[in-house]
């Protein structure tokens, strides 16, 4: 497809909706957090956004889900801006690790006793705790007021039932974020902070607003539409590179090779995706694969990429 035919990009978005679907059918929600076990396993969403801010969209583009994972790349870009790199990779590194989101083992065995990137429980988690404020809901309103400017206008609200059902059910983060206190690197008391992760990752977003945030780190931190740089071009850089290595769990690899874009799932169902100086992408489709990553998201991104040429290598 050579020049951006908007009717043809909007066909297509319908029919790989469609072939989202159809792929959806063969995983589950994610259910180790109880309240996500309830969404619907078909409900499939996708939308483009523009560098002028404009929305191309199909399916339940606007039904809104709990980002999840997706928080780690908005609370990194977040943090680099207001604690810098110094702060933020002090703490935790930029390699990948091939293991599960929510590993503990190389905390342990790593030499260097910190967690191997800001997009893994263990770094996230570390990164929540140099989010500016005390407790875990004066945190994560700086952080939704960053979200605020990032999709131009609304507050992020939280799904109040996901968040306390995390926090209900969090002993293995709870785990992490005791060792992760034991070895210095938590920036607060390990409650606040945990609450201020769980509250993050409860934000409530649609695949427009995911395709926004995408747009932004397409544009290298300007906001799309408004051209106000929210995050600097070494900071977009970052979090760009780490989503390619890191972005869809142990799966990001694979993802990589097969849609050449800087990306960050989440267990709610969403992925949001990158594509340089062109667009950023929102895919949703609550059905995942056995690694948490959403089986319509990555159909989606991965055909959309071979149809628009927009592998980045
Ligand atoms: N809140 C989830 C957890 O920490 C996020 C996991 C994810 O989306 O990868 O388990």
């Amino acid at each position: 497809m050579a020049a951006f035919d908007r009717g043809a990009v909007s066909a297509l978005l319908d029919r790989l909706v469609a072939e989202g679907r159809a792929a959806a059918a063969s995983g589950r929600p994610a259910d180790y957090i109880p309240a996500l076990a309830a969404a619907d396993p078909l409900a499939v969403g996708a939308a483009l956004c523009l560098g002028s801010g404009e929305i191309l969209e199909s399916g339940e583009s606007r039904r809104r889900f709990t980002i999840q994972s997706v928080s780690k790349v908005l609370a990194l870009a977040y943090v680099l801006e207001t604690r810098g790199e110094e702060a933020v990779f002090s703490r935790v590194g930029k390699e990948p690790t091939g293991d599960p989101f929510n590993s503990i083992i190389r905390l342990e065995t790593s030499d260097t006793r910190k967690p191997y990137n800001p997009l893994i429980n263990a770094g996230a988690i570390v990164v929540s705790g140099l989010e500016p404020g005390s407790s875990g809901a004066e945190r994560c309103a700086g952080l939704a007021a960053f979200v605020r400017e990032a999709i131009g206008g609304r507050t992020p609200a939280i799904d109040e039932e996901v968040y306390r059902s995390e926090s209900g059910t969090a002993s293995r983060n709870r785990a992490i974020a005791w060792f992760l206190d034991n070895l210095g690197l938590l920036g607060g008391g390990v409650d606040e902070v945990l609450d201020a992760y769980f509250r993050q990752c409860a934000i409530l977003l649609d695949a427009t607003e995911l395709a926004r945030v995408g747009a932004l780190f397409a544009l290298d931190g300007l906001v799309p539409g408004s051209g106000c740089r929210l995050v600097s071009v070494r900071h977009a850089r970052i979090v760009k590179g780490l989503m390619i290595t890191c972005g869809l769990y142990d799966g990001s690899g694979e993802f990589c090779s097969a849609a050449g874009l800087p990306a960050k799932s989440g267990v709610g169902g969403g992925i949001l995706a990158s594509a340089l100086g062109r667009m950023g992408i929102g895919a949703y489709g609550p059905a995942l694969d056995e690694r948490g990553n959403s089986l319509a998201g990555i159909r989606i991104l991965t055909r959309l990429s071979e149809e628009l040429g927009l592998f980045e290598f």
